[in-house]
């Protein structure tokens, strides 16, 4: 059931993340940041952290709050243990994911529970819109064998986290912004790839292995590992990638609201984050 590609998209701009440390310490690579919010609205974030040096991932992620949107936390390899406030706690392992709306609050931990080898994985904050930034706070762990596989040409595979490929849904869903999240893996050479997506839906690759080829209309653009390429609008993309290569695809439909952030709160406007920060410093958000 594949739709045809009329207008491929384009690379529109190549992002080099920034490396960075969050938590208590943590290094990572901050993929996308504050300044492409609006360009990549709903997606107000991505961080992609690897590493194979316990040192650079064991101090965690501590006990912290969020307010006012998502988070999508895709675990390629490695052992982080999820406990929050509302009494959920999940180990995440290799290829699990987890899904946390942090709605009007919460306050979580991430911690390694593993004290060497590699820890590689991203996590992923999608807004919220205005009315549903103070919903019940929800979790869900979702394990790698639960998600679904698509395989919508010869040679990739596609796991699907969010949204669908070629009929195949994955478990993340929502209404507001129809988030498409796709793991692509390109098995044989070359291995190419289309599928459509939503016309003016905000879409973006980041290559994390190898490299992929964005066939749009402007002529073959070439997208090596660790960058993000913007894609530009249009009905579809189509990618062709070298055998290895594997990239994830982020696509959703833009809420076109003010984006008001203050660290682990993000709201429409100053009111609600001067909010947000009495809740926290009162209690209220546990
Ligand atoms: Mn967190």
């Amino acid at each position: 059931m594949s739709v045809a590609v009329i207008q491929a998209r384009s690379v529109e701009r190549l992002v080099t993340g920034q490396p960075t440390s969050d938590g208590a310490g943590v290094k990572l690579t901050r993929v996308l940041t504050n300044e492409w919010q609006q360009r990549l609205d709903p997606f107000l974030m991505l961080d992609h952290f690897g590493s194979a040096e316990a040192s650079d991932y064991i101090a965690g992620f501590p006990d912290h709050p969020h307010r006012g949107f998502e988070t999508v936390t895709y675990m390629l390899q490695g052992r982080m243990r999820h406990r929050d406030s509302r009494g959920n706690e999940g180990l995440l392992k290799n290829g699990d994911v987890q899904w946390m709306t942090a709605g009007r609050g919460l306050i979580h931990s991430e911690m390694p529970e593993q004290e060497e080898g590699v820890m590689e994985g991203f996590q992923l904050w999608l807004n919220l819109p205005s009315h549903l930034k103070m919903c019940d706070p929800k979790y869900q762990d979702i394990p790698n064998a639960q998600l679904p596989r698509a395989h919508p040409a010869s040679g990739v595979e596609v796991t699907v986290i969010g949204g669908s490929v070629d009929g195949t849904a994955g478990p993340i869903q929502s209404e507001h912004t129809q988030p498409q999240f796709w793991d692509m893996h390109f098995h044989t050479e070359p291995a190419t790839f289309e599928q459509a997506l939503p016309m003016g839906h905000h879409a973006f690759i980041y290559v994390y292995r190898g490299s992929v080829q964005v066939l749009g209309g402007t002529g073959p653009q070439q997208v090596s590992a660790e960058r993000m390429a913007i894609l530009s609008m249009g009905d579809g993309l189509r990618l062709q990638a070298s055998a290895g290569s594997k990239a994830i695809l982020l696509a959703g439909k833009p809420l076109r609201e003010p984006i008001a952030q203050y660290g682990p709160f993000v709201m429409n406007n100053r009111q609600q984050l001067m909010e947000a920060v009495e809740d926290f410093r009162a209690g209220r958000l546990s």
